[in-house]
């Protein structure tokens, strides 16, 4: 049985996306939810695992410019949302942005976890303010970034990605061209 930090959230249909995790009583903005924890894999596994087809590059979680949680299954199970009730701050600290009403599932913004790359994925998240893909941070409105950040819903690595964004002096590093280009070329990847 899976089982996360918050006692009352369990596994539900999210209508869409396959199983999700759903609050099973009113939840208070600010409480934690959950750890999403894993194996802590570097870009380079990454690429590794996905090439030999043992992970979809879209399911690990980044924690680091090129650090990345191969999640388990209950940290898995959270799906994206485009305006979502939780977000994560600390490495992978899962939080009610605001007051969770019984029965709504929760899901987290993937594209606030992504570090500027050429990668992204349709969205069907159903909200009104749905982005249509889900990609990196930089397909998140400038004026919704800053209501994470002022929410503090902002992973530690990505807050100095986000300064270098906002500087104008970030660049995509070496070793993400090439791990994207590999997964891209993979056969069978019509992206
Ligand atoms: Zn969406």
């Amino acid at each position: 049985m899976m089982r996360w930090r918050h006692p009352q959230l369990a596994p539900g249909d999210s209508s869409g996306y396959g199983l999700g995790v759903f609050a099973s009583a009113p939840i208070r903005k600010g409480e934690v939810l959950h750890v999403l924890g894993g194996a802590k894999v570097s870009v380079g596994d990454l690429v590794a695992r996905t090439l030999r087809g043992e992970e979809r590059c879209d399911d690990p979680l980044q924690i680091g410019r090129r650090t990345y949680l191969v999640l388990d299954d209950a940290s898995r199970l959270f799906n994206h949302a485009c305006a979502p009730p939780a977000g994560l701050r600390k490495a992978s600290e899962l939080f009610a942005l605001r007051d969770i009403r019984a029965g709504e599932q929760i899901t987290y913004d993937y594209a606030m976890t992504v570090a500027p790359t050429d990668w992204s994925m349709p969205c069907q998240c159903g909200s009104r303010h749905c982005r249509k893909i889900i990609g990196d941070v930089t397909t998140v409105i400038p004026a919704q970034r800053r209501e994470y950040e002022r929410a503090g819903a902002v992973q530690r690595y990505m807050r100095a990605v986000q300064r270098e964004l906002d500087a104008g002096t970030y660049r995509i590093p070496r070793y993400e061209v090439l791990a994207m280009a590999k997964i891209n070329a993979m056969p069978g990847n019509n992206r």
